[in-house]
Order: structure tokens, then sequence, then C-alpha cells
């Protein structure tokens, strides 16, 4: 088995998926596919608000709420992001999305899952079930697989947590969200979100790719939380830090 592997990757070397240079299998101990360059580079985000892991700025004191939090609590109970949404993580981003990479997926989703486990997020309490944000049917159709969902099958696998696929669709098609401020993110997403059948979970961890103003997982933690859901979480691969 050993010698077969070291075979396969001698034949088929894997590529790191932003620079394209040969990424060595020992190296790789985590089955991610970004060479240490390109992966030291990346824009953790070390320093965030517990609550909706908005990227707080240098200087500000470690596990606080950010001003927006303070101001009015969101519906989620926490939130991780792995990355600020900046630099290279938008091209990662733009591969995961639009060229059909599943590899980007599952390295994604192994270094979702390496925070969780350093940040002991899971040692205290674990999530009955994850929930990738539900896409429109037609938008599904149109991109052809859902990003969100090929990320939580990684951690899926990993931890035994259950993916819960249908119970909670995406009813109404929404007008792209991107170029509207928070307000109006808030009316867009609004009721677009419906549970089709009984939950069962009490605590669940919702899936997403770049979580930008937090509109949308708040909206489906509403829902949830409606639904007498307990406990509801946000892991996301990136979040946009506040504009200007
Ligand atoms: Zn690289
Ligand atoms: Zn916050």
């Amino acid at each position: 088995m050993e010698l077969a592997l070291t075979l396969l990757s001698f034949l088929f070397p894997s590529r790191c998926i932003l620079c394209g240079q040969t990424v060595s299998a020992h190296a790789d101990k985590k089955n991610i596919e970004l060479c240490g360059d390109c992966y030291g580079a990346l824009p953790f985000n070390m320093n965030y608000c517990l609550r909706c892991a908005l990227p707080l700025v240098d200087g500000v004191s470690k596990n606080t709420l950010c001003g927006r939090c303070v101001r009015r609590l969101p519906d989620h109970d926490y939130a991780y992001s792995l990355f600020r949404y900046e630099g290279d993580i938008i091209r990662l981003i733009h591969q995961l999305k639009f060229s059909e990479k599943i590899i980007c997926a599952r390295s994604i989703g192994e270094l979702l899952l390496s925070v969780l486990m350093e940040d002991g997020a899971l040692s205290t309490e674990r999530p009955d079930c994850l929930l990738p944000v539900p896409l429109h049917p037609s938008r599904l159709r149109q991109r052809g697989f859902n990003q969100s969902i090929e990320i939580a099958r990684v951690i899926s696998k990993k931890l035994s947590i259950p993916i819960e696929y249908d119970a909670v669709i995406r009813c109404r098609r929404t007008t792209a969200q991107t170029g509207l401020n928070a307000s109006r993110r808030q009316k867009n997403i609004k009721d677009a979100f419906s549970v089709t059948s009984e939950l069962s979970h009490r605590h669940i961890l919702i899936i997403d790719d770049v979580v930008t103003t937090g509109s949308t997982v708040n909206e489906l933690a509403r829902v949830l939380k409606n639904k007498k859901v307990e406990r509801v979480g946000i892991l996301s691969i990136a979040r946009a830090p506040v504009k200007g």
C-alpha cells in the first residue's frame, strides 16, 4: 500500500492549487495541496469577534465582540472563520466556486478541520449535524455543485457528524448579494430559507464558504432558532473585513 502510494505520487505529483509548484507527498501531512510558501502567506483570521468571526483590527484584545455584535447580538451563538477574505483567498474561493475543482474543497475542508481541532472548538460540545448553506435549485443547476456541501463532506467524514441535506431549502431565489449594503442584504435574504421537515437536532453547525456581512447565515440561524434548535454555530472559509 505504502509503495503504491509513493509510486502514485511520483507519477502524479500533487500541485499547489495556488502556484502550481509540485507539493511533495511527505510535506503534505494534512492532505492540503498547497506549497509551504503559499500556505505561509495565507491571511489567517487570527483575531476575530467570538460571535460573528469578523476580523478585528490588530491591537483590539482577543476573545471579544465586534461593535456590531455589542449593539445587537446575531441569532447564531458562535462563529469561526479560517481566513480574512482578501488576497489569495479570494482566488482560492473563486477557483472552488467556478472551476469545479473539487480538490480545492477537499483541501479547504482539511484546513477548516485543523482549525476546529487546534482551537478546541469541539472539545466541550459537538454539533449534532452540519448544515451546508443551501443553494436555490436554479443556482445549483447553473453551478453543478454546492461548494459548502463539498467542504461539509470532508468534515463529516473525519468527525463522524452527519450532514443535513434536505430539511432546509432555499425557497426563494434572491438577487446576488454582491454590491448591496448590509441592510439591503438583510431585506434581500429575508424568508429565503424554509424548513421542510421536523428538525431533531439540538446543535447545528452551518457551513458556508464566504461570510460577507453575515446576513445570509444570520437569516438561516434565525429560521433554525424559530424551529427550536438550541444552539447554532457558523463555520466559514473566509469572513470579509469591514470596509473602510
Ligand atoms: Zn504554492
Ligand atoms: Zn461580531
